[in-house]
C-alpha cells in the first residue's frame, strides 16, 4: 500500500510499504477514505519529538471502512464506516474506566521510554514516534487499529467524511480545551493560536456558554476565520502586545480563562522568543513557550489556563510566580477523544456545528509532501489539509 513516511526533519515521502495485518484478536484493519495533517504532525516534521525512525508511517486523524476484523471484535462488521480516535485505549484499565482514555495504561508497548522521561506513560498514539508506541499511522491506504471494539466509532449514514473526520482529534481537542476553562455565564475566554485547534476551541467556548471569545494569531486568514465565522474578537500579536490588548479589552481585569492552542513551537516578537530559538537550536531547551508565558500573565486572578497545545519536554522561564500568586488552575494533556465522540457527533447531527468549515486544502495522498510544506509555512492561505488515499 501507499503511506506517508517520515525520513527526517522536513522530509516526508509517499512510499510503498507492506499492508497492515491483524496481529491481535481485538485488531481491525481499516481502509482509509480520508485523513488529515495536524499541527501535532508538524512537531514530528520539524524534528522536535524524539524517537522517530526513518520509514515510520505518519498520521493520527483518519477514518474509513472496516475491511478485516480480529476474532474478538463482536460489535462491528465488515463494511462499517468508522472514525478512529487518535489515542489508542484499551477501554478497561484504571484510566480508561475513568474516561481518561489518553492516559490508557495498556496501549504503549514502549512505556519504559515514556516512564524514563515522564515518570509514567500515557496512551499509545497512532503515527506519533516510538516514545508513544511506535504505531503505524493513518496517512496511508490502510491502518491496523488495536482495541478496535472500543477504538472504532461507527458513523451513522447521511454525514460526509468532511463533517465527521475531525471527531478523531481536533474537534474533541478544541472542545476539551474549552471544557477545561470551566466556563460560567458571562465569561470571556481568550484563545492563543487560530490554527485548526484554536478554531475549534473558539466554537466550543461559545457552545459551552462563553459570552465573549478573544482570539490571537498573526496569520491574516486565520484571524479572519476566527472573526467572521467564529465570531471572536481578534488580535494580531505582531501589531500590538497581545497581553496588554487582552487586558484592555476586559476592563483591566483580564479574561476568565485562557487557552494555549499554540504549543511548543510558538513564534514570538520579543526578546524571550529569541532566547528560546537560540536555546532550542543548541538543544538546551526542548520547547518554545512564548505564547504560554504571555497567556499566564494575561489571565485574570483565579482564572483557568487550558493547554491543548502540545509540550514535549522542559520549558524555560515559565512564570510560575504569576500563576501561583494569581491562584490559577491549569488543565492540559492529550485529548480523551473517546469521551467526546458521541456528544460531539450529536452536535454535528443537530447542526450546531459543521466541522468541515476548517478544510482549505483537500488533496490526494500522493501530494502529502506538498501538503506538509504548505501547512507548515501557512502558504496559499492553508488552514487544514485533508488527504484522500
Ligand atoms: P497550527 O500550527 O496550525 O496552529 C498554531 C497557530 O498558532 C498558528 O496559526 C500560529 O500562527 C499560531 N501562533 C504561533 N505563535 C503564536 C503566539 N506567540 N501567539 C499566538 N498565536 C501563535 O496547529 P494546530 O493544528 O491548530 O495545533 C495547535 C496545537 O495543538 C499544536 O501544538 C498541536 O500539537 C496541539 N494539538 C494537541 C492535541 C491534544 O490532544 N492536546 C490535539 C491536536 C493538536
Ligand atoms: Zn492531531
Amino acid at each position: 500500500m501507499k503511506a506517508v513516511c517520515w525520513h527526517g526533519a522536513n522530509d516526508v515521502r509517499v512510499d510503498n510499504v507492506p499492508d497492515p495485518k491483524i496481529l491481535n484478536p481485538r485488531d481491525a484493519i481499516v481502509k482509509i477514505t480520508s485523513t488529515a495533517i495536524c499541527g501535532s504532525d508538524l512537531h514530528l516534521y520539524d524534528g522536535f519529538i524524539p524517537s522517530m525512525k526513518s520509514g515510520d508511517i505518519l498520521g493520527h486523524e483518519f477514518m474509513g471502512e472496516v475491511v478485516e476484523l480480529g476474532p474478538s471484535v463482536k460489535n462491528l462488521q465488515i463494511g462499517d464506516r468508522v472514525v478512529v480516535p487518535f489515542t489508542i485505549s484499551c477501554g478497561s484499565c484504571y484510566f480508561c474506566s475513568r474516561e481518561l482514555s489518553s492516559l490508557c495504561d495498556n496501549s504503549n508497548p514502549n512505556a519504559w521510554m515514556a516512564e524514563k522521561l515522564y515518570g509514567y506513560s500515557a496512551a499509545g498514539l497512532f503515527g506519533y514516534s516510538h516514545l508513544f508506541g511506535g504505531y503505524a499511522g493513518g496517512q496511508a491506504e490502510y491502518a491496523r487499529v488495536p482495541f478496535a471494539d472500543v477504538g472504532l466509532f461507527k458513523i451513522p449514514d447521511g454525514l460526509t467524511d468532511e463533517q465527521v473526520l475531525f471527531l478523531t482529534d481536533i474537534f474533541p481537542t478544541g472542545y476539551m480545551a474549552a471544557e477545561n476553562c470551566n466556563i460560567q455565564p458571562g465569561d470571556t475566554v481568550a484563545v492563543w493560536g487560530c490554527g485548526p485547534v484554536g478554531q475549534f476551541a473558539i466554537r466550543s467556548a461559545y457552545l459551552l456558554g462563553a459570552e465573549r471569545v478573544i482570539a490571537i494569531d498573526r496569520v491574516p486568514e486565520r484571524l479572519q476565520m476566527a472573526k467572521e465565522q467564529g465570531k471572536a474578537e481578534v488580535i494580531n500579536y505582531e501589531e500590538v502586545d497581545a497581553g496588554e490588548a487582552v487586558k484592555e479589552m476586559t476592563g483591566g481585569r483580564g479574561p476568565d480563562s485562557v487557552i494555549d492552542a499554540v504549543g511548543m513551537e510558538a513564534h514570538g516578537t520579543g526578546l524571550d522568543a529569541l532566547y528560546d530559538k537560540a536555546k532550542q537550536a543548541v538543544r538546551l531547551e526542548t520547547d518554545r513557550p512564548t505564547a504560554l508565558r504571555q497567556l499566564i500573565v494575561a489571565c485574570r486572578k483565579g482564572g483557568y489556563v487550558s493547554m491543548p497545545g502540545v509540550y514535549g519536554g522542559l520549558l524555560d522561564k515559565v512564570p510560575m510566580g504569576a500563576a501561583f500568586n494569581k491562584g490559577l488552575t491549569f488543565k492540559m494533556g492529550q485529548t480523551h477523544v473517546h469521551r467526546y465522540l458521541q456528544p460531539l457527533l450529536e452536535h454535528i447531527q443537530n447542526g450546531d456545528i459543521d466541522p468541515s468549515f476548517v478544510i482549505t486544502h483537500p488533496m490526494p495522498l500522493a501530494d502529502a509532501p506538498r501538503g506538509y510544506e504548505i501547512f507548515k509555512h501557512k502558504k496559499d492561505k492553508c488552514i487544514k489539509v485533508v488527504l484522500k488515499p
